[in-house]
């Protein structure tokens, strides 16, 4: 038997499967989250406050979802939401009550503040924990959210096959010096760990504001292998990420540019991304 429950999964179906679990168990659930720099911390079922789906109703498009997987978080903020997080639960297992009952805790690692806001009261017409549930017990929540309930190796397939090319193909695109131009969509901080020696980094999140700087380099950049190639064909655009998930959404957004923003190109996904290179092309290069 447990009385508190405390939630440190890292994907959509779990927080929705273990919400459930307390809003039909009557436990209070102390939740915390962290990605990249920030971290989330709130008490859900708590004195009449809201569940998580009383927030959430619907799932996120699994494709929108970023885990820390793909996203990365520096290992420290969830050190600090951790803390935070047991402190909550010994206030209530103490009595002295938690102060996250309605309320948001986020922290902002990058300049070091706490803020915190109210949050919607209990939503009267929530599947679970609303006036007339339909959700009287534990259901398929994979199914629900469209996503595994893991962060590991989570696959988009957003394209045909023939938008992406292997690892092995990149390879050989290199070795005979083929011009193209390869482009990281990765966050910099990413960047600055490891890449591809000439890549052109422009994070996915540049991409797609359409930040004038970014589509300006871009298109500098396929002007000059423009140049290098013969004829009027396109130039070829690669896109490469950590997994090979964030470089296929930038394959969709360029191939809505092309033509637009920047002169025509093609562009092809490497799949699985600079992991796969690691594992089958270069040993040497850093895994992360
Ligand atoms: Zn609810």
């Amino acid at each position: 038997m447990y009385d508190i429950v405390a939630d440190c999964s890292d994907n959509v179906p779990t927080r929705y499967l273990v919400n459930d679990a307390c809003v039909l168990s009557g436990k209070p659930l102390v939740s915390a989250s962290a990605l990249r720099m920030e971290g989330q911390l709130t008490v859900y079922n708590y004195h009449g406050g809201p569940c998580y789906r009383c927030l959430y109703p619907v799932p996120p498009p699994p494709q929108t979802v970023t885990n820390c997987s793909d996203g990365g978080v520096l290992g420290v903020v969830p050190g600090i939401m951790g803390c935070l997080q047991a402190l909550e639960v010994l206030k209530i297992a103490s009595g002295q009550g938690s102060s996250c009952g309605q309320q948001l805790l986020l922290f902002d690692a990058q300049d070091g503040r706490f803020r915190s806001i109210r949050l919607r009261p209990k939503l009267p017409s929530c599947a679970v924990c609303g006036e007339s549930p339909s959700v009287t017990r534990l259901v398929d929540y994979e199914a629900f959210c469209g996503s595994a309930a893991t962060d590991k190796c989570r696959k988009l397939n957003l394209l045909s096959k023939d938008q992406r090319i292997t690892v092995q193909d990149y390879k050989s695109i290199i070795d005979r010096a083929g011009p193209h131009v390869l482009l990281d969509v990765r966050p910099l901080v990413e960047v600055e760990i490891c890449s591809l020696p000439f890549s052109l980094n422009i994070p996915l999140s540049s991409l797609e504001e359409k930040k004038s700087k970014d589509i300006q380099l871009l298109q500098e950049k396929i002007s000059q292998v423009k140049q290098q190639m013969a004829g009027d064909q396109q130039a070829p655009v690669y896109v490469i990420c950590k997994l090979g998930n964030d470089s296929q959404k930038a394959v969709q957004l360029l191939e809505k540019m092309s033509g637009e923003e920047v002169d025509s190109v093609t562009v092809k996904d490497i799949s699985g991304g600079l992991m796969a290179w690691a594992k089958t092309i270069d040993p040497a290069f850093p895994q992360y």
